[in-house]
């Protein structure tokens, strides 16, 4: 089966080695969360497998279908099936979330077939209308103009429904810790229940301890200080929940 495949990945953010050699595999069809206490490096990770220029690659590669995305341009890495969901963040004037869906699902049809001529919009009205009652969104959602004024729950239903249009392979969606926004997690959380299956492998990383309030994970990683430090089933995302971090870092501690 097909799996983003993380190999001894090193990270330098401004000078300073943030992943200290990363090894994670995600395979599709399965859910994985990344947990761990602030600071460790979750956001780097993520960056880093969007392209961000400003997180240097020191050593490792990450695989899917045969390539190491690290050498791709972060659109190759999203024409390959990969979603990264703070790609399109920006606020585009006059532009609609349903006429923004289908220009960026048309550009993925043409990066995969140059001859494409575009999804018909009788096709293309269709499959949001499926997506949006898939996902329990109110169809005069397609019809809002994007981010224009989104509440940080509209922005996340707005993402969400990005993800069920281009039917990614491997979603990485990173939970940022602003404010603890529990409303955006839910959504982002129902989303992934609803989109989740075979074809699809999702990495949640997360800061809030109690995200299997919301998704049950197939697996739970911890990181710590630039590393994946513990893996296991979600009975290790509740252990974390009751007893924190400090048994994992005690523990590492005691194996050096
Ligand atoms: P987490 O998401 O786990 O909270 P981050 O990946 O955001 O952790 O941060 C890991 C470390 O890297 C922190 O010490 C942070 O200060 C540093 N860092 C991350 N991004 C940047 C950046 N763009 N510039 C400078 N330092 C950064
Ligand atoms: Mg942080
Ligand atoms: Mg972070």
């Amino acid at each position: 089966t097909d799996a983003l495949v993380i190999r001894n990945l090193r990270v330098r953010v401004e000078g300073k080695e943030i992943l200290k050699g990363v090894n994670l595999t995600l395979p599709k069809g399965e859910v994985h969360a990344i947990m761990g206490p602030n600071g460790t490096g979750k956001s780097t990770l993520a960056y880093t497998l969007m392209g961000h220029p400003g997180y240097e690659v020191v050593e490792g590669e990450v695989w899917f279908k045969g390539q190491n995305i690290l050498e791709l341009e972060p659109d190759e890495r999203a024409h390959l099936g990969i979603f990264l969901a703070f790609q399109y963040p920006v606020a585009i004037p006059g532009v609609t979330v349903a006429n923004f869906l289908r220009t960026a699902l048309n550009a993925q049809r043409r990066a995969r077939d140059p001859e494409d001529k575009g999804i018909p919009i009788a096709e293309f009205r269709k499959l949001l209308k499926e997506k949006m009652a898939l996902l329990n969104m109110d169809p005069s959602f397609g019809g809002r103009y994007l981010n224009d004024g989104f509440s940080g729950g509209e922005k996340k239903r707005a993402e969400i429904l990005q993800m069920a249009v281009l039917q990614p392979e491997i979603a990485i969606l990173d939970e940022t810790d602003s404010g603890l926004d529990i409303d955006a997690l839910r959504i982002v959380a129902q989303g992934v229940n609803a989109l989740r299956g075979p074809n699809l492998g999702v990495l949640v990383i997360t800061h809030y301890q109690r995200i299997l309030n919301y998704i049950q994970p197939d697996v739970v990683h911890v990181m710590m200080d630039g590393r994946i430090v513990e893996t296991g089933g979600p009975d290790l995302a509740l252990h974390l929940e009751e007893k924190g971090y400090s048994w994992v870092r005690e523990k590492l501690e005691g194996d050096s």
